[in-house]
């Protein structure tokens, strides 16, 4: 496997390998990698193209009071990993690489940027839309991998791909769970056992509530309600929001008649966890 820290070192290898005919796939990500990350490398090698991965905890999508000097950091960890996958090439810049002065140049995609996790995020996303811009000016890729575990994140991406016509493929992938369902995150390290155990509200309330609608449930605030009512018996957690969405465009839903998105965010002490499911409804029913 090749590494870098370094975007000219980069683009040489980047060119060459488009000499020799290879397409090239990239799978950003911030590192700490779990069977997540790994699955979203699987499906890159599968394609066949060169696999490029980067890890890169990125300052500009955290806000102020936010964990980006605690967000758990290990190349060697992760380098091993990636190898082991059979990874082409991990591009891990430094901050100063990506940089190297104050940005006054951003990407934003309005809108989708101001509800669910950007209500109380400011920034965040248009930090994740102009680092995964540059990321895409820098490798070049002709696909992109991206983790529907942050569902916003990845219709955000694609709109950005879409609005901005950029050559690029961007593929979802399924949110990969432990056996019990918490959703693998490199935060849940910072669980104790028993918020752990008691996260484990999150993916069991979403399940029961897409059960609901599957029933006949069609009240998107009921829905909501359902799972805050489950969260509050069941845990400690602080609810940042529990919200059923339009799952193309993120508007909000009040009658849940075509595909929805339920998402949430909740705080275990300081662990701000995510999940989300997306729920079909027949509509000629
Ligand atoms: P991160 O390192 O957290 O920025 O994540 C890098 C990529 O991996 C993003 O596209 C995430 O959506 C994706 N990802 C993280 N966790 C999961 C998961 N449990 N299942 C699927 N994709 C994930």
């Amino acid at each position: 496997m090749l590494r870098t820290a370094k975007i000219s070192e980069l683009r040489k290898i980047i060119k060459e390998e488009r000499q020799r005919g290879k397409t090239i796939a990239l799978v950003p990500s911030m590192g700490y990698l779990h069977r997540g990350h790994l699955t979203l490398i699987e499906k890159a090698k599968e394609t066949g193209a060169f696999v490029v991965v980067s890890i890169f905890v990125n300052p500009l999508q955290f806000g102020p009071n936010e964990d980006y000097a605690r967000y758990p950091r290990d190349l060697e960890r992760d380098a091993q990993l990636v190898e082991g996958c059979g990874v082409d090439l991990l591009f891990h810049p430094s901050v100063e690489e990506m940089y190297p002065r104050p940005m006054v140049t951003f990407v934003e995609v309005t809108q989708l940027d101001k509800v669910l996790c950007g209500a109380n995020r400011p920034g965040h996303f248009r930090g994740v839309t102009t680092v995964v811009s540059k990321l895409f000016h820098i490798v070049q890729p002709d696909i992109a991998f991206f983790g529907q575990k942050d569902y916003q994140q990845y219709l955000i991406i694609r709109r950005m791909v879409s609005d901005l016509n950029l050559p690029i493929e961007v593929r979802g992938v399924p949110i990969v769970r432990e056996k019990d369902g918490l959703a693998l995150s490199s935060r849940n390290v910072f669980l104790s056992p028993e918020q752990r155990q008691e996260a484990l509200v999150l993916s069991r309330s979403l399940n029961e509530a897409a059960e609901l609608i599957q029933q006949g449930k069609r009240s998107a605030r009921d829905i909501e309600d359902f799972i805050r009512n489950a969260i509050m018996r069941d845990s400690q957690g602080v609810i940042d929001y529990v919200e059923v969405r339009d799952a193309e465009d993120l508007s909000e839903v009040t009658e849940i008649n075509r595909q929805v998105l339920i998402a949430l965010a909740v705080k275990f002490g300081p662990t701000r966890l995510i999940d989300n499911i997306v729920v079909e409804v027949e509509t000629n029913v």
